[in-house]
């Protein structure tokens, strides 16, 4: 009983950084980040990225900005080292991107860094090294004015974080992924990122966001976005959205920058996303590029440790002003029936505003909206007596079919109804059968049987899909899992990849957007591994699955019928019933015959 506590000692400080580091520092990705704000913040208006080995093994990142006077040098890698923040009231009102001085400590902490700095003034600059935190090698040098700084080996000395990290294609990856969101972020500086010898991207940095989406995201994507704007006393929006045919199957060129930071946040996606709700179907989600900006005192910054996350003082004030720059931007594309996309440079007012009053009006036409099957439904009732039976009958009589009242009687398919549902009758009964959901179903079941052999069909040219880096990288790390699913997709570029097979029943119009929902799927985090799994599989069979509205041979409507009939299959994969049951009896008390 007298096993005690060893005695609380204060943490070396080696071992603090360490800590500490695996919160600022989760992969190269968060190292380039880190650094690309400490040049921003020195005023850059050139910085150039260089990555070997995805950032693993080497990142350089070379700015033009003020630089670092020598005797401080070393103070810049002490944990809470900052010149951004001096007191408290200064975290009110946070102007920089950095201010936690937490970023050079932590990366020198596991890695060994060299720096190169020189300030305007001085004369010569002096180059540090450190290694594993401890300063190595300190001494002047002739360098160019501002600062240069290279990680080599990250995480050598923590083998632990190093077994989480990706493959070096899926980690340079995440790296472009960081570069092209901070350099939309500034359009008025000049980005360059070379990875492995090659460049990738190259900003003119002349403040045209226009010319920053077409030098990061491309030609395609620059054409198919619209200007938006809006202000009100407090927030003022301005960027681009995309039009309603740009839409794509999935988040991946959703960007949102708060006082230039580039944010994450599902309020103002929610925002974006409302102003499309009766213009895309599901599945489909608009892309932007939206400079919101606001006093620095409605932002708090400082709730996450790679400072992505912000939470808004009033929140109702930034939903709107992208809500309503998103439908301005929309109703006026969609009266003008073109989209012209004029480029207000990014120091210039806004000068497309629209007013929130005159953009508070519903969008026009709607016209991805998939109609048929409900204008079918509508004209129905006509033809049934009068309302209060009409109602019964939809009603309670009308019982889902669960194995037990489905009976082993022979039955009789009779043909399909509203391209939707067989009829089937057995006995003194009629049976209504879903016939998406009941393929669905058999689909679903099929892939998740352990042995299950996909019929993948070859394409003769390959499908480019488009899908953005981080969900090119996520697709790339899962290559195994696609190919047990029938998709065979290689890297095509830094965000493209190229899908040579595809499972034989889906449509190759279907592909993208189905592999995008696979990402958003796989990318998922906190959901198990086989709930992730069963998620996509339904994605699988729905996709694959013969949609409502099209009509099917008696033969497929047999053996579809057949499946439920012998109980088989009673839900779809989401857990909706199947089959539907009228008896005679409800058609006899209806019609009035009891
Ligand atoms: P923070 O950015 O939060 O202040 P960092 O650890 O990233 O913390 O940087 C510490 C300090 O080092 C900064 O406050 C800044 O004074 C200086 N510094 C870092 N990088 C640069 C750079 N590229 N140019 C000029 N000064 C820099
Ligand atoms: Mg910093």
């Amino acid at each position: 009983m007298n096993q005690r506590l060893p005695k609380i000692l204060k943490l070396e400080q080696h071992v603090a950084d360490l800590i500490a580091a695996g919160e600022v520092v989760e992969k190269p990705a968060s190292v380039v980040k880190e650094l690309l704000e400490n040049g921003v913040d020195a005023g850059a208006g050139v910085i150039t990225v260089e990555i070997a080995g995805g950032g693993m093994k080497y990142i350089r990142v070379t700015d033009n900005g003020i630089g670092i006077a020598p005797e401080e040098a070393e103070t810049a890698f002490l944990r809470h080292a900052t010149s951004k923040l001096s007191d408290a009231r200064g975290l009110e009102a946070i102007g920089t991107l950095g201010f936690r001085g937490e970023a050079l400590a932590a990366i020198a902490a596991v890695s060994r860094v060299t720096m190169q700095t020189r300030q305007k003034e001085s004369a010569e600059g002096i180059e540090i090294a450190l290694e594993a935190g401890k300063v190595l090698k300190k001494s002047p040098v002739g360098c160019p004015e501002g600062t240069t700084i290279i990680i080599r080996d990250l995480f050598f000395n923590t083998p632990a974080r190093l077994k989480f990290m990706k493959s070096d294609r899926a980690e340079g990856s995440a790296v472009a992924a960081v570069v092209t969101r901070l350099a939309l972020s500034r359009p008025d500086i000049s980005v360059r990122f070379i990875k492995d010898k090659k460049q990738e991207y190259h900003t003119p940095g002349d403040s045209r966001i226009d010319s920053a989406i077409y030098s990061l995201l491309g030609r395609e994507v620059e054409s198919g976005l619209i200007s938006a704007a809006t202000s009100d006393d407090t927030v003022n929006v301005k960027g681009y959205v995309s039009k309603p045919s740009a839409a794509r199957g999935n988040r991946g060129y959703q960007f949102f920058f708060v006082n230039g930071r580039t944010v994450k946040s599902q309020l103002l996606q929610t925002a974006l996303e409302q102003a499309y709700r009766n213009i895309l179907p599901g599945g489909r989600f608009p892309s932007c590029v939206l400079y919101i900006e606001s006093g620095l005192n409605t932002v708090d910054v400082n709730v996450h440790p790679a400072k992505t996350e912000i939470k808004f003082v009033s929140d109702k004030q930034f939903y709107d002003g992208v809500y309503y720059a998103a439908l301005g931007a929309l109703d006026k594309y969609q009266r003008q029936g073109e989209g012209s996309l004029v480029s207000p440079p990014l120091s210039a007012p806004v000068n497309a505003s629209v007013p929130v009053s005159q953009a508070n009006r519903p969008p026009v036409s709607a016209p991805m909206r998939v109609a048929e099957p409900r204008q079918i439904y509508k004209r129905q009732p006509e033809n049934y007596p009068a309302g209060k039976e009409l109602a019964h009958t939809a009603g309670a009589t009308l019982t889902p079919a669960t194995p037990s009242l489905l009976s082993p009687e022979p039955y009789r398919v009779i043909g399909e109804t509203m391209t939707m549902y067989i009829i089937v009758e057995q006995g003194e009964n009629v049976l209504f059968i879903d016939k998406h959901a009941a393929h669905e179903r058999i689909h679903f079941d099929a892939l998740r049987k352990k042995n299950h052999k996909p019929m993948s069909e070859a394409l003769l040219t390959p499908i480019i899909c488009r899908l953005g880096h981080e969900d090119t990288a996520v697709l790339l790390e899962s290559a195994e899992f696609l190919d047990d699913l029938g998709f065979t997709a290689e890297s095509f570029g830094e965000d493209c990849v190229a899908v040579r097979y595809i499972p034989a029943e889906i449509s190759i119009d279907d592909v993208e957007q189905t592999l995008a929902e696979i990402c958003e799927k796989l990318r998922q985090s906190g959901v198990a591994e086989t709930e992730k799994r069963d998620s996509i599989y339904k994605t699988i069979a729905c996709k694959a699955a013969i949609k409502a509205g099209r009509s099917s041979s008696q033969n497929e409507l047999e053996k579809l019928a057949e499946k439920v009939m012998c109980g088989e299959v009673t839900h779809c994969p989401h857990g909706r019933p199947i089959v539907y049951k009228l008896t005679k009896t409800t058609l006899d008390k209806n019609l009035g015959r009891v």
